[in-house]
């Protein structure tokens, strides 16, 4: 019987998510994805063993994240993904030195078992063995918004994981492309295909696409029957007092102006008051028990670490945020001209496409303390969806 090592890679710090939780350590359903892709291939008869590569910064939610699998001690990645893969093949040669290797994203957790049959299958026939869909959309060229061709997509595949290959053909390959560096190969099939190592498809499950986005983790959960169905509203309010200056900071964006706001931070009411929605919509409270006033180490700060931090939280807690409404009220500056800065940098804070966010301002007919200009107010709601 060969024996067939499953190498999982995992070394991504996944950007574009919220936070700095990578994407492959947030939960789906309650099981982080990174966990899921393993236990896909340690569940499966013909794989002889699971070898996952990471990032060692991640070590400690590595470990809370296969808590009780029984797993040889991870991999050290590298700063590419062919690096983490090389590394990976090297640990492999060193130790379970397999006759196949099946390389696997960690950020694709519903390949089936039916899939990993198929490529193992296919692997005591061929050299290279790539799981992959035929490409069904129509695909158009173009030149900048004009369409200028229609590609034939009948010789098209998109290329998934597992990329499997005879373990002594890809680990050449990988030494090899290591001394090509600028030679850029996206995926191990193209490292095999640079070897001219025969490459063949097998089909893959249609499910087993890549988690990139976080709009992924909602079709994910979908997938999982698990919709994120609780829906959660957050309020926030904030109020900063005038004093002479020459500009406010409003939902991070710097607006000249006769005075400034007074307060510890960068006295942001916007930013402050989105902080204080998210951490109420998430039950934790508001902004002063997690940055008190009294700490030095807030003053004068960007509060964009603020929304940040309330967004990490967010992203450990597994939910989305469907969207932001930001009011403010003042009589003055003008925010009219500066209100398509401050949505798209809220956005970019948020993680969020800029049109689920809303900035506006209203005047309160010169009553009270924001007519007598003495200072500014701010409102946001937030509304957070989780996994029901
Ligand atoms: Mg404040």
């Amino acid at each position: 019987m060969k024996t067939c090592a499953a190498l999982i890679v995992a070394a991504g710090s996944g950007q574009r998510f919220g936070g700095s939780i990578p994407k492959q350590y947030q939960p789906l359903a309650g099981i982080s994805i990174l966990r899921r892709s393993i236990m896909a291939f340690l569940n499966h008869p013909h794989i002889t063993s699971v070898h996952v590569v990471i990032n060692p910064a991640h070590r400690a939610m590595y470990d809370a994240a296969v808590q009780g699998l029984d797993l040889p001690t991870p991999i050290e990645g590298g700063k590419t993904r062919q690096e983490s893969v090389r590394n990976g093949l090297l640990a492999l040669k060193e130790s379970a030195q397999p006759d196949y290797v099946m390389i696997h994203d960690a950020a694709r957790p519903f390949i089936d078992a039916k899939t990993i049959s198929a490529v193992r299958q296919a692997l005591d026939t061929h050299d290279g063995v790539l799981a992959a869909r035929p490409v069904v959309d129509t695909l158009k060229r173009a030149s900048g918004d004009k369409v200028s061709g229609t590609v034939d997509r009948s010789e098209l595949w998109q290329a998934y994981t597992p990329q499997s290959f005879q373990f002594d053909a890809i680990y050449n390959a990988h030494i090899k492309a290591a001394a090509s560096p600028d030679i850029v190969l996206t995926d191990d099939a193209a490292v095999a295909e640079n070897t001219g190592i025969p490459v063949t498809l097998v089909l893959s499950n249609p499910e087993n696409m890549k988690i990139t986005n976080p709009e992924d983790m909602d079709r994910a959960a979908r997938l999982l029957g698990q919709g994120y169905n609780d829906i959660r509203t957050g309020m926030g309010f904030d109020v900063h007092r005038y004093e002479p200056g020459d500009a406010i900071i409003l939902g991070g964006v710097r607006i000249p102006h006769n005075r400034k706001l007074e307060g510890h931070s960068d006295a942001d009411a916007v930013l402050h008051a989105l902080t204080d929605a998210l951490l109420g919509g998430m039950g934790l409270g508001d902004i002063g028990k997690f940055f008190p006033p009294s700490d030095p180490q807030w003053k004068g700060c960007d509060s964009a670490v603020f929304v940040r931090a309330a967004v990490q939280k967010l992203s450990e807690r597994g939910g989305l945020i469907s969207n932001a409404d930001i009011t403010l009220m003042c009589e003055a500056p003008k925010i009219g001209p500066h209100r398509d800065a401050m949505q798209v940098r809220i956005a970019e804070l948020l993680e969020i496409a800029p049109e689920r966010v809303n900035v506006k301002a209203t005047t309160t007919e010169r009553l009270g303390f924001t007519g007598r200009e003495e200072g500014l107010a701010a409102h946001a709601i937030v509304t957070l969806r989780f996994p029901g």
